[in-house]
């Protein structure tokens, strides 16, 4: 394996799951996004531990990404959070998925498939009130619904909204969150008036689930935080969150450097002193991004070192000073959970982004190498 992996700390996940269930109470169900392989850090491992910690569902946001995880052997219910295209309806029935619905065509096609396959498919109304991205207008979901009641091979099983700002205290923001509830809660009276059992009701991603109970309903979809970070600046420690990734390394190279002399692309980083240079095999390709130079620090032994130069493709420097103590392949940590050292969200805050982009950052080429995983779980693999 090569030096630079992800190591990804399981335990972690059980404790956040664990966390969040003590906030939401025993009777709210956990739906865990694992779309984009879990937010980079394995969809099928942190599917087994989610369902481990006591997930009943899951949420992935292409059908190929719920395909994976089918033919992996999980049976766990899966929400396909994005819509799809013609070409893939017939595997969201082939592959037992549950997609979200909002429009009449959407619809009519899913329930031709079911129809043909001799399947009945779950559904879940998606309502847009205040997103803008997909869903049927409030006014519109009792239509809806009818729709899919008018179609012998599908079922609602649940009514969906996203909220766009739930993460965020300042006070437009807090009003927009609550509008978007209230719109919520009623178009599914407005559903009930018209003799339909909307299902699970769930909106809450993240942020929601921290600051509105009222908007817990039956079921919650905690992304950002079951894999440790707060889900923006905003947050306030309600919740112990431990980040699960751990980016690290190993220093392959060790050379002396005078005084005066350049590092790395550009020049842009001579060093005014005589020093040691260590190189790491890692780069942006890796998803350590190229903004974070200059300005990003690593953690080895103990100690913190400063990256110097730019960040190339594949590669790094960091100048571990006149007198060195690390030693040629001593382990570098990049990020992780240690809360001496930076975390994802700290790095993601030097950037000016978010988390969320951070992890899914690291690419393919990383392995990743799962601790901490329940004994119980071995039996999925
Ligand atoms: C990604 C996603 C979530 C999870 O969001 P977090 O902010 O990571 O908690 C929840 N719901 C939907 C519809 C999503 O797309």
């Amino acid at each position: 394996m090569r030096a630079t992996r992800a190591i990804i700390h399981l335990e972690n996940l059980q404790s956040n799951i664990r966390e969040i269930r003590k906030l939401i109470g025993s009777d709210t169900k956990i739906c865990i996004p694992v779309k984009a392989d879990g937010y980079g850090h394995g969809a099928l491992k942190i599917a087994v531990g989610a369902i481990q910690a006591g997930a009943a569902y899951l949420a992935v946001a292409s059908v190929q990404e719920g395909i994976d995880l089918r033919e992996a052997g999980i049976i766990t219910p899966i929400l396909s959070l994005s819509l799809p295209i013609p070409e893939e309806i017939d595997q969201i029935v082939q592959y037992g998925l549950t997609p979200l619905v909002a429009d009449a065509d959407f619809i009519a096609e899913l329930g031709a498939a079911a129809r043909a396959a001799g399947k009945i498919v779950p559904v879940h109304i998606k309502i847009d009130t205040g997103m803008g991205r997909i869903g049927c207008e409030p006014d519109e979901a009792p239509s809806i619904a009818r729709r899919v009641l008018h179609e012998k091979g599908l079922v609602i099983e649940g009514t969906a909204t996203h909220l766009a700002v739930s993460d965020s205290d300042d006070p437009d923001d807090i009003a927009y969150t609550k509008a978007q509830i209230a719109e919520f809660t009623s178009a599914v009276a407005a559903m009930r008036a018209d003799g339909i059992d909307p299902g699970i009701l769930h909106a809450a991603s993240s942020g929601a689930i921290l600051r509105y109970p009222e908007a817990h309903f039956d079921m919650v979809r905690p992304g950002i935080i079951a894999y440790g970070y707060p889900p923006s600046a905003d947050y306030d420690g309600i919740i112990p969150l431990k980040p699960l990734m751990e980016l690290e390394t190993q220093i392959v190279y060790i050379k002396k450097i005078e005084r005066g002399t350049s590092v790395s692309y550009g020049r842009t980083w001579v060093s005014d002193r005589d020093t040691y240079i260590a190189t790491l095999p890692i780069g942006y390709a890796d998803g350590l991004s190229r903004r974070l130079s200059p300005g990003l620090t690593v953690r080895s032994e103990g100690k913190t070192y400063p990256v110097v130069g730019r960040i190339c493709m594949d590669q790094c420097m960091i100048d571990i000073g006149p007198e060195p103590t690390a030693r040629k392949w001593d382990k570098v940590t990049i990020f992780g959970p240690d809360p001496e050292g930076p975390s994802a969200a700290t790095l993601a805050d030097r950037l000016g982004t978010i988390s969320y982009e951070v992890t899914c950052a690291v690419n393919k080429r990383v392995p990743r190498v799962y601790v901490g995983d329940e004994p119980r779980a071995r039996v999925f693999r």
